[in-house]
């Protein structure tokens, strides 16, 4: 006899800076002191052990206990999430760690983690009764966001960067949604995606509805809890642009804690930049307090060139409290890494999923981490979106249609 427990145990809203508490609405910050506000849970009545999950359903609403949907039929069901957690022996033998592992989340619905706040937000629009959605967006959270809207018939308008590569506006355009093209920064498309909200009445999701949207993030920490068999890795490396995922990676493994599913979370919690636009890297190494904004970012990972994060000073705070670290990693470094992923794994990512396998290579090289330690690194987006990366010169033979031709140029390849 199965045992029905509660669609979700969201309860309320709570200000992370002055502790204001607020029902579950479409409330993005504290109208006290302007801070973001969290989605907290009735945890002590959450009962859950690891043999509740072997018959739900492979997505991220598996955990739907912990996430802030009141009725399963809003559910958009694009199945996002439960990706692989990927052992790798190869690349860890190259970078010098027995126990490294690729969170693989370029494998998601439209290929990047974006699918897993979207699917959340978009699906808690349609319990809002909202009829346009959006979002401002580097550049995946616009398919993402786009795709929802695509299977929930809803209008959708995503403004970003002009200068976002083709491969996500291309996508973005073929789910149908309308593309603000803002010729500027992604901070300049944010801030005009908080005028449109408030112009138009759309509910910009990573805006309007930012504490339900962070949610679906988290989720990837409780899928690689429960793909290492319910034990804690000693470090996650994270990339960080807005710095939303880390803290929702950290909030995940809190909660994961707080209803008892893990023990004694000593996770190291690690942030990965690009160097040209790496503003808390700059204030961790300086020891400060605050970010301060970058203002013109100028890097090939564009999905995490945001000058300007939100949650920087939180992304600060939480990487000193579980004893990790922030740091940055140059262009030249990410393409050299997305080239060793792809080669040694099997695994083609963009940029912004390489710059964590590159900070776990620097943290080797420094005696940051350690052969034996368990490190998880977060691979968010997939290379398919920037091609215009990878030449393909060097493996690319072109012969005339004859068994000659073929000969001759086989005999010439050097496999080395
Ligand atoms: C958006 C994005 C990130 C970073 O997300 P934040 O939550 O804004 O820090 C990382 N990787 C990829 C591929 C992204 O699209
Ligand atoms: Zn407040």
């Amino acid at each position: 006899m199965s045992v029905k427990t509660k669609q979700s145990y969201a309860t309320f809203m709570k200000c992370r800076e002055c502790s204001a508490e607020y029902p579950l609405t479409r409330l993005a910050i504290c109208n006290e002191c302007f801070a973001p506000v969290d989605i907290i849970y009735d945890y002590d009545s959450i009962s859950l052990k690891p043999f509740d999950f072997h018959n739900r359903p492979q997505n991220i609403w598996r955990y739907k206990e912990l996430l802030p949907l009141n009725n399963n039929k809003n559910i958009i069901d694009l199945n996002v999430g439960y990706t692989p957690l990927i052992k790798c022996k190869n690349l860890g033998e190259i970078l010098g760690l027995k126990n490294l592992y690729i969170k693989n989340d370029s494998v998601n619905p439209t290929f990047s983690f974006k699918d897993r706040p979207a699917n959340v937000a978009v699906s808690k629009a349609i319990e809002f009764g909202d009829k346009v959605i959006g979002c401002a967006s580097t550049g995946n959270l616009a398919g993402a966001v786009a795709a929802q809207a695509a299977k929930a018939r809803l209008n959708c308008y995503v403004l970003t960067p002009l200068n976002t590569e083709i491969g996500k506006l291309s996508q973005v355009a073929a789910y149908g949604a309308n593309i603000i093209g803002v010729n500027g920064t992604y901070d300049d498309a944010n801030r005009l995606a908080v005028l449109a909200s408030e112009e138009f009445g759309w509910n910009i999701v990573n805006v309007t509805s930012r504490p339900y949207y962070v949610e679906g993030s988290k989720t990837m920490a409780f899928e690689i809890l429960e793909q290492l068999n319910w034990q804690t890795p000693d470090q996650i490396i994270i990339p960080v642009a807005s710095g939303a995922l880390f803290c929702a990676i950290n909030r995940g493994l809190n909660q994961f804690e707080q209803i008892g599913l893990i023990n004694n979370n000593k996770v190291k919690l690690n942030g990965a930049q690009a160097s040209g636009c790496s503003p808390i890297s700059t204030a961790f190494k300086n020891n400060q307090k605050n970010i301060t904004p970058v203002e013109k970012p100028d890097t090939l990972a564009k999905s995490i060139a945001i000058g300007d994060p939100g949650d920087g000073d939180y992304v600060l705070a939480l990487s000193k409290l579980t004893n990790g670290r922030v740091d940055d990693v140059s262009d030249s470094q990410i393409t050299e890494v997305i080239k060793l992923i792809a080669k040694y794994e099997g695994i083609f990512t963009e940029p912004a999923g390489a710059v964590t396998v590159a900070m776990a290579q620097n943290m080797v090289k420094n005696g940051q981490l350690d052969s034996d330690e368990t490190v998880v690194c977060c691979v968010t987006g997939n290379g398919l979106k920037t091609t215009e990366l990878i030449d393909i010169n060097k493996n690319l033979f072109k012969i005339s249609p004859s068994l000659d031709s073929l000969i001759d140029t086989v005999g010439g390849i050097n496999n080395a």
